[in-house]
């Protein structure tokens, strides 16, 4: 299809840190996702005290909005100082302890116990680590994952879900010809392929 032209492009884990570094991170929304807002009945669908998944989350204030009513949030993010910054800027007290499953990963989370974050790369996941999620926001990550992952990825989000979950899944319209991305536009036929 048209997105051809992004389809071997990949951003390396050292690059997504340095954008951290950097500041680069124009991804980030400080007001939070207004389609959350919209949609959050959808995520919700009735049920209190879900756990959510927030792959790929950066310092998204949507885990902050989710976790203070009441849901349990976690979230996975290469880059330590996104994770530590996010707990930062809400001045939430938290600890970290190594994964003992996964070389190198920390789980950084809220003294409350209600916002857990895996400092690691998504693909370290599994199920058995982590356990299932009743919701999913994917918004910046299904579209930040490089073109050729993306069938592992979205097979690893399928293995963690219940078959009652909602997954909300945030992308863009754009012409693909025009910018190389970060976030890579994903057609809507090929969501419906990855995701069956
Ligand atoms: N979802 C967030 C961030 C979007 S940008 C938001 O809405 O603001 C994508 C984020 O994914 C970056 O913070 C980047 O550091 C992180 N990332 C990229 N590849 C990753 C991987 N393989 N595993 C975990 N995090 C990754």
């Amino acid at each position: 299809s048209d997105a051809g032209y992004q389809k071997d492009r990949v951003v390396t884990e050292e690059e997504w840190l340095r954008k951290w570094e950097m500041g680069n991170i124009g991804f980030h929304k400080e007001q939070g996702h207004p389609l959350l807002q919209k949609y959050l009945d959808v995520l919700l669908n009735g049920r209190s005290g879900l756990r959510i998944f927030f792959p790929l989350c950066g310092k998204a204030v949507e885990m902050k909005w989710l976790a203070d009513m009441g849901h349990s949030v976690v979230g996975v993010e290469v880059s330590e100082q996104a994770v530590k910054e996010f707990f930062s800027e809400h001045s939430l007290p938290y600890f970290e302890e190594p994964v003992p499953e996964i070389s190198g990963a920390k789980i950084f989370q809220s003294t409350s116990g209600n916002i857990s974050l895996y400092c690691c790369s998504i693909y370290d996941l599994s199920s058995s680590i982590v356990g299932k999620f009743d919701g999913v926001w994917d918004r910046g990550a299904l579209v930040a994952v490089n073109p050729c992952d993306r069938q592992r990825y979205v097979s690893l989000m399928i293995s963690l879900v219940e078959k009652s979950s909602s997954y909300l899944l945030v992308t863009v319209l754009y012409d693909p010809n025009k910018h190389k991305g970060p976030p890579f536009y994903v057609p809507e036929s090929e969501i419906k392929s990855l995701f069956g």
